[in-house]
């Protein structure tokens, strides 16, 4: 007998705004006078997205698996380390059922640009679009999203798989 197991997992991520658009976001860019910088492509919402899958599954975090140390993640493309997740949760017959986020940015407003991410993010899982969810919130001038000194962004993921009993939550 097959028993349906279900996870969550919580993402959330922050990266540091200088001078010089674009902003890179939810695997697209946003026209922006400002980026994010990281080790990777910096773009916070696809580590949020990342880290809550990776979460779920109990995988570990995205630093272990794509260390900032290692220079071959120098500039990397964020969306193929989500996709790398996703074959490593596929590959544990693990499915997502949907992802819900939210962006903290104080500028520009993102309301013309969240349903791209939405588009883009369920293409990179491979579910569909109304299993993303993707909200804005500005920081209402205070903290460091006010200032526009960071974009942040976190993350809820539910993955769920079929299990039969010869096999263990953890395997
Ligand atoms: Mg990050």
């Amino acid at each position: 007998m097959n028993d349906v197991h279900f996870r969550v997992g919580i993402g959330h991520d922050t990266h540091r705004l200088e001078p010089g658009g674009p902003l890179r976001l939810g695997g697209g860019t946003v026209p922006h006078d400002k980026h994010s910088v990281g080790h990777s492509d910096a773009d916070a919402l696809l580590h949020a997205v990342t880290d809550a899958l990776l979460g779920a599954a109990s995988l570990g975090d995205i630093g272990e698996l794509f260390p900032n140390t290692d220079p071959a993640h120098h500039g990397a493309d964020s969306a193929r380390m989500l996709t790398a997740v996703c074959e490593r949760l596929r590959g544990q017959n693990w499915r997502i059922v949907n992802v819900d986020c939210i962006v903290f940015l104080e500028r520009p407003k993102l309301g013309h640009h969240k349903n791209a991410m939405r588009m883009r993010i369920a293409e990179l899982l491979e579910i569909p679009a109304h299993d993303v969810g993707v909200k804005a919130k500005t920081g209402e001038g205070v903290d460091s999203v006010g200032r526009e000194e960071v974009v942040a962004a976190q993350c809820v993921a539910l993955i769920e798989r079929s299990s039969p009993a010869s096999l263990t939550p953890d395997s």
